[in-house]
């Protein structure tokens, strides 16, 4: 097929990328660039762009679009940005949790719950990571209280062995069995891990909103002229999300069925969009049923 032939790029240069880029974009009409659109009508593939940028959102400044960002989502680009970021912060030396915990705008968690560990995520940013590359024991505990949010609210249970294998990629249950003695074990301790001391000190960093997206980390000049910033989906950590199961006794609140196929929500009480809150008092554990029911009655 000639045709496939002439749809790829000859060569890849930066300025080449980047008409590619302004190409699709005239295509898809959204202002912004995506690793789908790429594939979905792009002539070049992702991986030459990393060549050449350092992510997708210095390809899109560059040819004049913006960043491409789900409200309320970080996703592995914006991470791996940041911690380019912060290794130019720390001089290259190599990552510690605290280097995240002090200078990151995106929390510890949402690091390894993407990538599993910090070590894979700086690897991910071709960066040093710090010398441990064993998980510690509160990435495991961390990891597995994801694992238990996830399987609560796609399958209404606590997590099985078999749910590593399924949800988590690269860490066996052998992992947990050696830290901890045992799988029951390991869910015993990311149960009492989670308390409501814990999330109260969580505070400061769960107010964090959006974190800045480029690389140099350029102060944000807020206008207070400009519009009106849209409503701010703040995130919820995951131990808060877990706490407030727990709290509930992962069972909905209004019909107080639990169990194996009954998935579970996180729901404001008072909506975000009527100006509710992410306090704890404001947020309650519902079934997939009752929060749709409730939904519906107020609109
Ligand atoms: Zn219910």
């Amino acid at each position: 097929m000639s045709q496939f032939r002439i749809d790829f790029l000859e060569e890849y240069t930066p300025e080449s990328i980047v008409d590619e880029v302004r190409r699709i974009e005239m295509i898809t009409k959204t202002g912004t660039i995506t690793q789908k659109d790429i594939k979905d009508y792009g002539r070049i593939s992702v991986s030459p762009i990393y060549k050449h940028f350092a992510s997708l959102g210095e390809v899109a400044e560059k040819a004049g679009l913006r960043p491409h960002r789900k409200v309320g989502d970080t996703t592995k680009e914006d991470i791996i940005d940041e911690l380019r970021r912060i290794s130019g912060v720390i001089r290259g030396r190599p990552l510690k949790r605290s280097d995240i915990e002090q200078h990151s705008n995106i929390s510890y968690y949402k690091i390894i719950s993407q990538f599993r560990s910090l070590g894979r995520a700086a690897r991910a940013a071709g960066l040093t990571p710090h010398k441990s590359t064993k998980h510690d024991r509160d990435d495991l505990l961390t990891i597995l209280i994801d694992l238990w949010n996830q399987t609560l609210e796609k399958e209404g249970r606590r997590p099985y062995t078999t749910d590593l294998k399924k949800y988590v990629c690269g860490i066996s249950q052998c992992t947990y069995s050696r830290s901890f003695g045992s799988w029951k074990k390991a869910l015993k301790e990311a149960y009492d891990y989670v308390t409501e001391k814990d999330i109260i000190d969580d505070l400061p960093s769960e107010t964090q909103k959006e974190f800045v997206l480029s690389p140099q980390a350029k102060p944000k000049i807020e206008s207070s002229t400009g519009p009106p910033r849209s409503v701010e989906r703040k995130h919820i950590s995951i131990r808060k999300r877990f706490f407030v199961f727990k709290r509930d006794h992962f069972s909905c609140v209004i019909c107080g069925r639990s169990g194996v196929g009954v998935k579970l929500e996180l729901d404001h009480r008072v909506p975000i969009s009527k100006r509710g809150t992410d306090d704890l008092d404001n947020l309650q554990t519902l079934c997939f049923e009752c929060n749709r029911g409730k939904r519906d009655s107020l609109e």
